[in-house]
């Protein structure tokens, strides 16, 4: 007699979501490999290489031998330079012992929640989020509560809706600012009332994703929970420079935090991948030393593709955009069109919309969907001008 031994995973990695938008790209490529010609809006990436005087230090740092383990927490030229970075972007003042480098802001995320996170804990997360952040908590046996908020308000959480999904099971607030997928930016103003709600709560830590700090167009100037006394010291700041520096393979993200959590995250950290790739560091020495008016360049090509793709959305009857302040997306509502058929295809939510469009538009998009909106979809303008009319154009097509 055989027995079958069916493999089993455990429950936790069965809770996890797959990255929709890694998804998206996989059905891209299938669709390429059979020889569909395929316009990849779906990825948060920039179409720009690193710049030369950031490869260079890189390669000036394989020819110095950097090539053994580093720190746990990043090299402390590295940590000097955050320290500088955030003195002089933010008006932060941290010490060493409040940094920690990792392998991306992903990670820098990851570490915060399983140390601060016990099972059942609340996170409130401000619809639309950034597409990793429930799984993140859900990997730390957290509750994500998720706060839809509208276009009419321009994807902004509200402090009376904040105030209205704190429980005493709350334990963190994530958002990101500028905001993936949406672009919208809270200003001091807002992020300060924001914070006068949290004074009733000192249980609750805040969680600002600045990501796309420099991926700004000049409406609304970038602001940091941690620069308000009464939040620095439960608040993480979480920075990295994947999207502005166009470095996202190099995988380097930081922290500046209470010490108490950096010396957490460390030990963690110290546990499961030590310290970042030695290489990848010293050249984001150089990438945080120089002064952000050498990546300028990119956000001025990213504001001239935002104009044009807005003027074409709005071209389109149906999509209803907010204009995004910072970040390389919109997140247009695309609701007008649930329930209509088109090519015989019933469009029922935005994941069937999203997918109408990879079938008779040739063009990947991600569904609003996973980033907690199910109203929306997320087209990311980080491609080139001809890339994005010729998108345009067949998606408007399709759609008639
Ligand atoms: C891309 C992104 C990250 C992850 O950055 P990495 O440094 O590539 O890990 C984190 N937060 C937001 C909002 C992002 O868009």
């Amino acid at each position: 007699m055989t027995t079958t031994v069916t493999p089993s995973l455990s429950d936790r990695i069965n809770s996890v979501t797959p990255s929709a938008t890694l998804e998206m790209a996989a059905k891209a490529r299938e669709l390429r490999a059979a020889g569909k010609d395929i316009i990849g809006l779906s990825l948060g990436e920039p179409d720009f290489n690193t710049p030369d005087y950031i490869k260079e230090a890189a390669i000036q740092a394989i020819n110095d031998d950097y090539n053994a383990y580093t720190p746990v927490d990043g090299y402390v030229e590295l940590k000097d330079a955050i320290i500088t970075k955030f003195k002089r972007d933010n008006g932060l003042q941290y010490e060493r012992s409040q940094i920690v480098v990792s392998t991306g802001a992903k990670q820098s995320l990851y570490n915060v929640a399983q140390v601060i996170l016990n099972k059942g804990d609340e996170v409130i997360l401000p619809c639309p989020y950034w597409v990793s952040y429930s799984d993140i908590v859900k990997l730390a046996d957290g509750v994500p509560v998720e706060v839809p908020t509208t276009l009419e308000n321009d994807f902004k959480m509200t402090p009376e809706q904040l105030e209205a999904a704190i429980t005493p099971k709350t334990r963190m607030l994530w958002y990101s600012s500028p905001c993936n997928p949406s672009g919208s930016i809270y200003s001091e103003e807002e992020l300060r009332a924001l914070a006068d709600v949290l004074q009733k709560h000192p249980q609750i830590i805040v969680v600002s994703d600045e990501i796309y700090e420099h991926i700004n167009y000049g409406v609304t100037a970038h602001a940091s929970m941690a620069s308000f006394e009464d939040m620095y010291d439960r608040t993480v700041t979480v920075n990295g420079v994947a999207k502005a520096f166009a470095m996202t393979g190099w995988r380097i993200g930081y922290i500046g935090a209470p010490t108490y959590i950096a010396k957490a995250t460390t030990k963690l950290q110290g546990q499961v991948t030590s310290g970042a790739n030695c290489i990848a560091q010293r050249a984001v020495i150089t990438a945080l030393n120089e002064s952000p008016d050498r990546i300028q360049f990119m956000v001025d090509k990213f504001k001239e593709r935002r104009k044009l793709i807005l003027e074409l959305l709005n071209n389109i009857d149906g999509f209803k955009c907010n204009e995004p302040e910072g970040a390389f997306y919109v997140y247009p509502d695309i609701t007008s069109y649930f329930g209509k058929t088109l090519n015989g295809v019933t469009i029922g939510n935005a994941s069937d919309f999203a997918m109408y469009l990879l079938e008779y538009a040739n063009v990947a998009t991600v569904t609003g969907d996973a980033f907690g909106n199910g109203n929306c979809i997320r087209i990311s303008y980080a491609a080139s001008e001809e890339e994005i009319v010729e998108a345009l154009a067949r998606i408007k097509k399709a759609l008639q």
